[in-house]
């Protein structure tokens, strides 16, 4: 895949003149069990230097994952909702902890989901709530941060550096794949532009320096070129002065 990054090379330079430092970040979504897309995502992660948090998916977990991450300090499991259903009206965008459910089950779910991650995974677990399809409530913030959540990710530049009290918001920037009419890669050029203008911003002080710059993407839908464009974009942004992000 033959990509022009020059436009990225020319912002990280400048990043490199100010003597500035952006940290780094990579989530990935939806693992419940080793597969071969698993092993890809680990082994890139390791080629590359950047460790991945990997939200699972609480409820169908297996011991065979946990096995898996023990053995490889580059996964970090963060909790990935409860059990990844839609419980929203068809009408609606897709969310399992909307409104219209009851907030004692939300809790429930969510507590479950953390007590059973921390169970399997022990001390690599992060306490990251990752809701599906990045999207929760602000009403339900302060739950999370009461059944000992530390922070909350979901997608674009967070405003806040918490998004509720002692609950950070951690979220990611940049997410390759394309999921309609067909999984694939989106246009890798306008990715490009994206991560530039997005870092631009940040060198500026137009947008959030502290809050890790990051990565999503879903390993079990990769497509070879979305695999090759996740190589080649780590390569880049490790290139530049980057610093990788660590959980507090
Ligand atoms: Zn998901």
């Amino acid at each position: 895949m033959n990509l022009d990054w020059t436009p990225l090379r020319v912002e990280l330079d400048r990043w490199r003149r100010k003597g500035m430092q952006y940290p780094i970040w990579w989530r990935d979504d939806d693992a419940t069990r080793p597969t071969e897309a698993l092993d890809e995502l680990a082994v890139l992660s390791d080629s590359v230097g950047v460790p991945v948090h990997l939200a699972v998916i609480p409820r169908d977990a297996t011991m065979g994952l946990a096995e898996y991450v023990r053995d490889r300090s580059n996964l970090r499991p963060v909790v990935h909702g409860w059990s990844h259903t839609n419980h929203q009206p068809a009408e609606k965008t897709r969310g399992e902890f909307g409104e219209n459910r009851p907030i004692h089950i939300r809790c429930e779910e969510a507590g479950e989901g953390l007590r059973r991650l921390t169970e399997m995974f022990g001390d690599s677990m992060t306490p990251m709530f990752v809701p599906p399809w990045n999207r929760i409530p602000v009403s339900f913030l302060p739950e999370l941060a009461q059944l000992g959540y530390k922070s909350v990710s979901t997608c674009h530049p967070r405003e806040n550096v918490e998004a509720a009290e002692g609950l950070l918001q951690i979220n990611t920037h940049i997410d390759p794949l394309y999921w309609r009419p067909s999984r694939g890669l989106s246009a890798p050029q306008l990715i490009i532009e994206k991560t530039e203008r997005l870092l631009k911003k940040r060198r500026q002080g137009k947008l959030d320096n502290t809050e890790p710059f990051g990565l999503l993407t879903h390993h079990l839908a990769h497509t070879p070129d979305v695999w090759e464009f996740c190589r080649q974009f780590w390569l880049e942004l490790t290139e530049g002065p980057f610093e990788i992000f660590e959980h507090p």
